[in-house]
């Protein structure tokens, strides 16, 4: 591929998922194992559309912490910036799947290893070779891993790296709206692109309108796009001169895990193929038909990493 190198920061873990829903996992008659962590997804997703892609993040150095780093790899992600704690395990999570098909989350993080991550502990190198940093990591509110993140952009922002961030809030680890965008607040106001969802902009705003005026009063100077995902009905975007939306494909939709991720690696990639975002609304609006097919392939399958689509699977859906 000729583009350049897209670097995700964050955490990647492993989701234990009941075969069943409606009951909790230690109910249910089986489990999966799932490997997933918003970042790592995107890493992969990345990689799959033949794109270069490289994952930053610690993992224990135990057997599931070794699992999630082989898995990277098979993937064609380059695990340079992976760091292995050796005192802390791999950070779980244990999934009820709930009878109306949302999912509740209970993380094992007391601490794990994707908080330790510690700013001297990063591949610099690495991370200066990135045309896009891509942040997104649950643990942006403890230190070390804090410092480490924003060590991490800063790095990358000087290096030349345009910076794009999906806030992935996991509103159990975060009881208030107040308390989420002061702690944001940093991480929020130096991306170029922001990709929130549709409940993740209610919870924002605190109104429960997906309005025009709600999603521009997250916009910040230098944010050059904000995208608004929203299931089934595709996406919105804000762009300094306009703004707009783009349907999503009809699939049939079996898991919905992953579709942000693999919508905003697929956007992602297009940027670093055309070296910018978009400029003109027919570019970005094609760019965002192609996201959104990623995302609704990635619904058709279980699990996320499964089955995040290949460019020749998204081709075949964009097939007039
Ligand atoms: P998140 O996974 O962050 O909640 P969404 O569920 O909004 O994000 O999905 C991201 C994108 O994936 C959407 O903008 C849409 O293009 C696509 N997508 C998600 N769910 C479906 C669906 N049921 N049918 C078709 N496309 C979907």
């Amino acid at each position: 591929s000729d583009s350049g190198l897209i670097v995700s920061f964050g955490e990647m873990l492993i989701d234990f998922v009941p075969t069943v829903s409606g009951v909790s996992l230690a109910e249910a008659p089986g489990f999966l194992k799932a490997p997933g962590g918003a970042p790592a997804n995107v890493a992969i997703a990345v990689a799959r559309l033949g794109g270069k892609s490289a994952f930053v993040g610690k993992l224990g150095d135990d057997e599931f912490g070794h699992m999630l780093s082989g898995i990277l790899k098979e993937n064609g992600v380059n695990g340079d910036g992976i760091n292995f704690d050796k005192g802390a395990r791999t950070a779980l999570a244990f999934v009820t799947l709930r009878a109306d098909g949302d999912r509740e989350f209970m993380f094992y993080r007391n601490p794990s290893a994707d908080m330790l991550l510690k700013p001297e502990e990063l591949n610099l190198e690495l991370i200066r070779s990135a045309k896009v940093f891509h942040y997104g990591s649950i643990s942006l509110i403890v230190e070390p891993c804090r410092s480490a993140h924003l060590k991490a952009m800063e790095v990358a922002k000087e290096a030349g790296a345009l910076l794009s961030y999906d806030p992935n809030l996991r509103l159990p680890l975060w009881p208030s709206a107040e308390e989420a965008r002061e702690q944001i607040k940093s991480i929020w106001d130096k991306a170029e692109v922001i990709k929130v969802s549709d409940v993740e902009l209610e919870f924002l705003t605190g109104s429960d309108k997906i309005d025009d005026e709600s999603a521009m009063s997250l916009w910040h100077p230098n944010l050059k796009l904000l995208l608004v995902t929203l299931g089934e009905n595709g996406c919105k975007y804000y762009t300094k001169n306009f703004r707009g939306s783009v349907d999503a494909f009809h699939v049939n939709s079996v898991d919905t895990t992953g579709a942000g991720d693999s919508f905003i690696g697929a956007l992602l990639c297009k940027v670093v193929h055309d070296h910018s975002i978009p400029e003109d609304e027919a570019r970005l609006r094609e760019v965002l038909k192609f996201a959104n097919a990623c995302g609704a392939i990635t619904t058709t399958k279980k699990g996320a990493i499964p089955a995040l689509p290949t460019e020749t699977e998204v081709l075949s859906l964009l097939k007039p």
